[in-house]
This record gives structure tokens, sequence and C-alpha cells, in this order.
């Protein structure tokens, strides 16, 4: 490979390819936007030296020399070392010392940087320069220091560069200081420090089989090598795959002129924050130690101080008491980036004697909370605009603002207290704290007498009124779309699913996890619906302010920056976008809470959960089961004011909107009573014996209900369920429309595969509103769409649009079709595809663009062909995920419609999705 790969690349190379960046004395060949090219530190380190910030000089190694290297067995481009030799020189005249002199010696750091922050996943090696010469040098100004030093970056560059393990170092290191009786590292005195130097060259010969190497410049490439191959350690992949990051970035390589924050009382280290990234709040907010080196920032061996004097506690010295001067000139420094970079900035900085450097500089990462609030302060402080406001706040963030939370410090001291049972998916955001109850039942008796926890291996519809009851829903089995996290997401509850590492066992009512004792009903338990964690014991939490305000009214708006700043950037985004943002609600409340939150209507109105409840099950499951048309009638007859009522408070907390309401979609059998209790108590309100109801129970199971029958099948085998339900809402309609409601109902057919289905639904739907209409006297706007969640009727969607008023992609069984994947057992593979790339991601949560997505872009414009003004939108749950919005978009789609708790994610990315738009079609 070495020898042929010189000659291959000196014929690529004829355009003289730039591989090394300079920086220094108030001039880069770099800048800002070279990300790509120079890393993130890279690129940040061209920029503060061009605007005239004081960095100390170096230059910059590409990260196409990464590329190049991987691509050509570890060997680096032909001209690399000479540029190398070049930039090394220039730094050498500005500081005016040279690499591997004795008597005034440059040293040098050499650190990872890609484009996208990886904090501390690659290496780094400081003091680089330093051998059993140059450490003299260095040692006219301070022994110990140069010992110190010395012994530092032995230890670093063997674990980096050599692969000697830094436990041998430390073990020696720890034992030094029993013997000299040191407290800590700076008691150390130099002529034990030179010992110590020497154990260490000794420990190198021993484990590595070679001398610690002197020349220089062997030490310079073995950590520039040492740098490009831990782009592929295995810290780095990992993170690059939680984090989304390519594989074939790589990184750059910083080589710089050391700066030592350690050589007496007037040099520190220190890092900072332009403002507060966890509250937002505008406030120079950082931490430094006084005469340190920075990695003993990072490594935690000291307590670090606060920087300002408002930061800190009484006793503590801040930077700015200590050294006033140079904290002036820092306060200097961050304005001048902020302002420059027009965002917060996250920074590194050493002052070594009395003089300030900075290390790097980079856009400081945030929670929801500072990125809204940042955002909303740097637009009335005439930084950016409202567009660039928009798209500062990533969209997914925003529902941290409305989650319900734990109190932060009592979290920590039970993480530390060992309470942590376990992780499952973070499903529905928010804490919540409560009782144990293992079944929907004991939750609602439960949820009497104080907060609950639901607690299942999974959940099913039946569960739905114990779920509403309870704070939050925790189970050890499902994804991200199971019907738990479906459900408690569309309620806004806490939710964690699929916490595998816990057991329920239904039989002993106990939860278990190991290493815990078993917890049982009524013990209590804490979940995090942000993080997946679940904590034994009782959390203290309460609801978040944007809640308090807008829903609960509990607080009022000038009490509360977070709810004024939320509610102008979503004002903001409003402006800017065309997708219209509905809802999925089946209740007066969450209709309710989703106009609060902004949605104009609904999407999608799922009337089987109206069924559950407990005097309208028996009325349910007499029509299942009745014996005749006859029967059936009797029972629907029942249910008919039930179901008129729920519509009724739906379309009075929406007036002047859209109300899409579906008629009943899920298969029968789940509405079937399952256990031996339920079918006796059953059988004898139908005065049926037992033996038989169990019988019919039976003969109703399916194979595999989800492809069974369901949806329009039900409506057109039993067209009398769909007839009670179309008479419901036109005569809740016409009934609300007398009391002045402009009421505007969308009736829905779900799952239609085939032209005749939704010919034979919607012709019963216009007849049977029609007779409503002509009886109640009152006119109301008569619209029929159908859902399209089958592949074929996608394919088929030129000749549904002729019929259909409107179209809205149910995206979660479009998905499970077109994939072939059951939604409710894909958990079990699904993330291993994710993990082996066979997918990018779980294609549940987000859009398979590529497939399904192609099914929906297609469906509209077949649908569009036949008319033009058909509106379409995704009622799936994907209508509240911000990576489908910005695809939706580019689907021309009207509208998407998401549970009530993720509208504002919604407008803030369909708002995203627009500037996005704009800008490819310029
Ligand atoms: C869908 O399939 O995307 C949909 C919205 O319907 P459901 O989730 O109720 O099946
Ligand atoms: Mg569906």
């Amino acid at each position: 490979m070495s020898s042929t790969a010189p000659s291959i690349s000196k014929s690529e190379d004829k355009t003289a390819k730039k591989y090394v960046y300079y920086f220094g004395e108030g001039h880069a060949e770099g800048n800002a936007k070279m990300k790509n090219v120079l890393g993130g530190k890279g690129a940040g380190l061209a920029e503060m030296t061009n605007i005239g910030v004081p960095v100390p000089p170096g230059f910059t190694i590409s990260t196409e020399v990464c590329t190049y290297f991987y691509e050509h067995g570890k060997q680096y481009p032909p001209d690399l070392r000479d540029a190398v030799a070049e930039n090394l020189a220039r730094v050498e005249r500005v500081v005016d010392r040279k690499f591997g002199d004795r008597n005034k010696p440059l040293l040098v750091s050499v650190r990872s940087g890609a484009r996208a922050s990886m904090p501390g996943m690659m290496d780094t090696i400081l003091n680089l320069g330093l051998n059993d010469e140059t450490v003299q040098g260095l040692a006219k100004h301070d022994e110990r220091f140069a010992l110190d030093s010395y012994r530092r970056f032995i230890q670093m560059f063997s674990d980096v560069v050599l692969e000697v393990d830094k436990e041998h170092f430390e073990h020696e290191l720890f034992a030094l200081r029993d013997r000299v009786g040191a407290q800590t590292d700076a008691q150390i005195p130099a002529n034990a420090l030179r010992e110590l130097v020497a154990t260490y060259k000794k420990i190198v010969r021993e484990k590595s089989g070679n001398d610690f190497p002197q020349n220089v410049n062997d030490q310079l490439w073995g950590a520039i090598g040492a740098v490009f191959s831990s782009w592929n350690n295995q810290r780095a992949i990992t993170y690059r795959k939680l984090n989304g990051i390519p594989d074939d970035w790589g990184t750059a390589v910083n080589v710089q002129s050391m700066v030592f924050g350690n050589m007496g009382d007037d040099c520190a280290t220190g890092v900072a924050f332009t403002r507060n990234p966890s509250t937002g709040e505008r406030k120079f907010f950082g931490e430094y130690l006084p005469n340190a080196q920075g990695e003993d920032v990072v490594a935690g061996i000291r307590t670090p101080l606060p920087i300002s004097k408002a930061q800190a506690l009484s006793g503590e010295k801040s930077l700015e008491e200590t050294m006033p001067a140079v904290y002036a000139q820092l306060e200097d420094v961050y304005k001048k980036l902020e302002a420059h970079y027009r965002d917060m900035q996250d920074i590194e900085f050493t002052i070594q004697s009395g003089k300030l450097y900075l290390l790097q500089t980079r856009t400081g990462k945030r929670t929801g909370f500072a990125a809204v609030k940042i955002a909303c302060d740097m637009t009335d402080e005439g930084l950016i605009d409202h567009r660039e406001a928009v798209e500062r706040v990533e969209a997914g963030q925003i529902v941290q603002l409305l989650a319900p939370v734990f109190d932060h410090a009592e979290k920590e001291k039970a993480l530390k207290g060992g309470r942590l049972l376990g992780r499952g998916l973070p499903a529905g955001p928010g804490a919540a704290a409560g009782r144990i109850a293992f079944n929907a039942e004991h939750a609602v008796q439960m949820a009497a007498d104080g907060p609950v926890v639901l607690v299942r291996i999974e959940t099913s519809p039946e569960d739905i009124a114990g779920m509403h009851s309870a704070a939050g829903i925790l189970t050890t089995r499902g994804g991200l779309t199971s019907h738990a996290a479906v459900v408690a997401r569309g309620m806004g509850r806490p939710c964690v699913v699929g916490a595998g590492s816990l057991k329920v066992d239904y039989g002993r009512g106990e939860l278990r996890s190991e290493g815990h004792e078993p917890l049982e009903e009524g013990d209590w338990i804490s979940i995090d619906g942000t993080t997946g964690e679940i904590l034994g014991g009782k959390l203290p939490t309460r609801p978040s302010e944007v809640v308090q305000v807008l829903i609960e009214n509990t607080m009022k708006p000038e009490q509360s920056e977070v709810y004024r700043n939320f509610d102008r950037l979503l004002k903001w985004a409003d402006e800017i976008r065309t997708l219209g943002i509905r809802t999925n609600a089946d209740t007066p409340n969450d209709a309710r809470v989703a106009r609060l939150f902004g949605a104009a209507g609904i999407g999608l109105c799922r009337t089987e959960h109206m069924f559950f409840a407990e005097e309208r099950i028996v009325r349910v499951r007499e029509m299942i089961l009745a014996r005749n048309e006859a029967g059936r009638r009797r029972a629907l007859d029942q249910l008919l004011p039930f179901q008129k009522a729920d519509f009724e408070g739906i379309f009075r907390e929406l007036t002047g909107m859209p109300v899409t309401i579906r008629l009943l979609d899920p298969p029968l059998h789940e509405f079937l009573p399952h256990t031996e209790a339920q079918m006796s108590a059953l059988a004898r309100d139908m005065g049926w014996g037992y033996v038989e109801l169990r019988a019919k129970v039976n003969q109703l199971h399916e194979v595999n209900p989800m492809l069974g029958h369901r949806g329009c099948r039900l409506g057109i085998t039993y067209p009398e369920i769909y007839e009670m339900q179309v008479r419901a809402i036109f005569q809740a309609a016409c009934d609300v429309r007398k009391d002045g409601i402009d009421v505007r109902p969308e009736v829905m057919i779900p799952l239609v595969g085939t032209v005749k289905e939704l010919q034979i639904t919607s012709e019963m739907t216009r007849r049977v509103a029609a007779d409503v209409i002509k009886e109640r006297g009152v006119d109301v706007p008569v619209i029929v769409g159908t859902m399209i969640e089958i592949p074929r009727a996608a394919l088929i969607a030129d000749q549904l649009g002729e019929i259909a008023e409107f179209f809205s992609f149910g995206t979660n069984d479009l998905t499970q079709m077109t994939f072939g994947y059951s939604r409710d057992d894909a958990g079990t593979f699904l993330p291993e595809y994710v993990d082996k790339k066979i997918l990018p991601k779980d294609p549940f949560e987000s859009i398979d663009t590529t497939g399904v997505g192609q099914l929906v872009r297609l469906g509209t414009e077949r649908g569009r062909s036949a008319n033009a003004k058909l509106k379409v939108g995704v009622c799936g749950e994907h209508g509240g995920d911000p990576d489908s919005i910005r695809f939706f978009r580019t689907c021309n789609l009207n509208y998407v419609s998401c549970s009530p708790y993720r509208v504002p994610v919604a407008r803030l990315a369909a708002a995203q999705a627009e500037l996005e738009q704009k800008a490819y079609e310029g």
C-alpha cells in the first residue's frame, strides 16, 4: 500500500490541494464558514483570530486528510509533512520558540475537532514537544512546573498513542503522593516529580517495549495519527450513532502552541457560556480553576469556582474578584463573540501570567427553555429577526416547556441514592409520581385518593379509563407507537414504554427489577417520560408554567416569562407557516386543550375511544353479540345519546373549525369481554347462558384482527353501526347549530381499499345526514372523506378523489401495511434494524420518506388530479414529528394533525419546513 499510494495521490494531487490552514497574529486562512473542512473547533479558532480575539497561533489539518487517511490504509497525502513543517515554522517565528529546542522549546497541543461537536469522544494531547532536553529549557522558568508538565505529557501520550493504560501511571502517582504526604498533585515537590518521570519512562519501556520517544517530530506525527484514528474508536462510533452524525465526515486535527493556566497564581483555565444554557438568562455563566490546566477541569479532579461575582456563593472567590482586569477583558471578548456569531457561545479560555487566550468557541448547547428565551431575547436585542428566532429552536425541544417536571435537586439525590429501577423509551414527556396500579380498574379507584401510575406489560383500548385517571403510564413492552405511547401522548400523560429490564407479575402483583426489593400495588414509583428513567419512591412534581397559564388558568401571562416567550415564538411561527395544524382528539377537554395550544380543528376523532366508559361498554358488547340486526339496533339506539353528547361537547369547543370524525375502526373483538367474570356479568345482563356467550365470543376471535374485520369492513357488514354514528354526528351538529355554533363536521371513512367501499359508505353517510338535517330543519354542511392507510388506496387515489372531499393519510397503518411490520410487534426487531442500519430510523416515529412517503406524495397527486380542491392531511403519529412534517410540506399537504400536546411542536416545525421550502425554491 505504502509503495503505491504516493504515486496514485501525486497524480490525483495536480491541483495542489490545500490540507493545512494557519491561524495566528490576527489572520487566519480559514473562517467560520469552513466547518466541513476545518471542523467546528478549527473554524472557531480561525474566525476568532480573524476578528481580533486573542488565540494562541497554530494550524488545522483538514477533515479531508482524515478521509484520505482512511481511504489509503492510514497513509497521509504526500505533501502533508512539508505543509505541517512550514506551518510549524510559522508558529515558531510568532511565539519566538523552537520545536525541540533545549533553551526555548515550543510546546503544542494536538486536538481533534469534527464538524459537529463530539465532546470528549476523541483524543487530545497536551504539552507535546517535551523530552529530556526540552524539559530543561522549560525548567529555567520553573522547574516544578516543567517536570509536572512532562509527567502529564508522558502519561497522556502513552495512553493515547502508545496504548499504555493510564492506570499504570496513576497507580505510581498515588503511591508517590502517599510517600511524600501530598494531599494534591500540586503539593508534590520537584525532586519527587523527577523521580516520577523516571518511573513513568520505565513503565513505557516495560509495557510498550520501546523507550518513550525523544524525537519531537515522532511525537507530533504519533499524536496526529492517534487523533485521526480516534475518529473510529468505539466511544466516537457510538456517539455518532446516537446523534445521527455521518461516519464519513472525519475529524480535523488542530495543532496549536500551548498556553499554560498552571504556571502560578496569575494563571487559570475555564469554560463559560455567554448566556445561561439551562434557563437562557442573559448572564455570563461559567467556571474556572486558578493555577490549573484544562484537563483538570474536565477530569473533575478539583471543584471549579464561579466566574462572576453574581454567580458566586458566599465565600467563593470568583474570577471577577481575583483577576478583575482579565475578567473585564474576558467580558469584552464574550460580548464580541456573541455579537459576531449572533448566538449563545460556549467558550474555553486560559489565562497565562495574567494574559487571556481563547482556545475554543462554539454554539452552545441549551435546553428547550433556554432556546426559546435566547431566541426571543436576541430578537428584542436586534441581533436576529423573527425568522431566525423560529429557526433557532429545535421544534421537538418545545415540549420541555409543557411537561410537568421533577424537582431537579430531588431527582439527583434519588439517582445518587440508588433509586433508579430501570429505563424505558421516553414516550410521553414529563414527570409523574404516583402509587402503582397494575390494572385500569384499580387505577380508576385508587386515583380518587391521589396520583397513580398505571403499570402494565402493555395497554389496550379497554384500559383507557385507567390511563385517563393515571398521572403517568409505564409499560414493560412496546415501542413509541404502541397503544400506551399513542394514547398517553394524546392525553399529555407522562409515559415510559418498553422498560424491558423491569418485570410485571400480575399474578403476584409485583414489579420486579434487579437489585431492588419488588414493588407492590400501592407502592410509590416515579417516572420521567422526558428521559425514560424509572425511580422507586415519590419525587415531587409540578405542572409547567405554560400549562398553568394556558390550560389551568392558575397563573397569569404577566407572571410567566416562559409562557410569554413560548407564545411569541409560536405566533411568529404562525406568520410563516402555510401548513395547517389540527389535532387528534376524542373528548371536549382534549379539543379545548388543543385549541388553546393553537390547533385549528380536529383532524382525527377516534370514535371507538368513546365506547369504553363503563355504562357504554355493556351496550357495545350487547351490540356486537346480538343474534340479529334488530338486537344490534336496540343496543345502538341506547348508545346513540352518548355519542351525540360527546360530539356536541366537541363541536361547542371548536366553533368555526373543522372536526373530522372517523367512523368505527378497530376490530370488534377489542370490545369483547375477556375474563370469566366479565363474561358471566354480561351473560346475566343479556339473559344468556354463560356457555352460549363464551361460544359467541370465541366465534368472533380473529387470528389477525389488524388485517381482519375492522374499519369500513364493519360499516359494510353492519351498516347500522355507521348509521347510528352518522345520525349522532348530525343530530349533535344540528342541535349546536341552533345555539349559534358554527359547526363543521367532516365524516371520515377508515381503512378504505376499494372504490366500492367508499361509494357504499359515503352514500350511506350522505343519506343519513340528509335525513337528520331534514328532521331537525337546520342546515349544516355535510363533508365526507376517506383515510388513506392501505397502500392500494394510495394507488387508486384518483378514483377515490372523485368521491372523497378530503383525504387523511393514516400513516400508522400505512407504514404497517407498506412495510408489513405489525405496529404492535415491531418493537421486537425494529431497534436492531436501526442499530444495524437496515433502516435509518424507526419508520413508525419518523416517516419513511423513500417508501411510505412516496405513497403519500403519489396519493396526494393522484387524488388532486381527480379533484383539484381535495383537502389532504395526515393524522398518523407522524403528524407531530418535525422531520416528517418537513417532508409533508414538500408533498403540498394542507394540514397535519397530531395529539394536543404536540400541537406547539407541529406549529414550529411547520414554520421551519416553510423556511426550508422557500430556501429550496430560491
Ligand atoms: C393511522 O393508521 O395512522 C391512524 C391515524 O389510525 P389509527 O392509529 O387509529 O389506526
Ligand atoms: Mg389507522
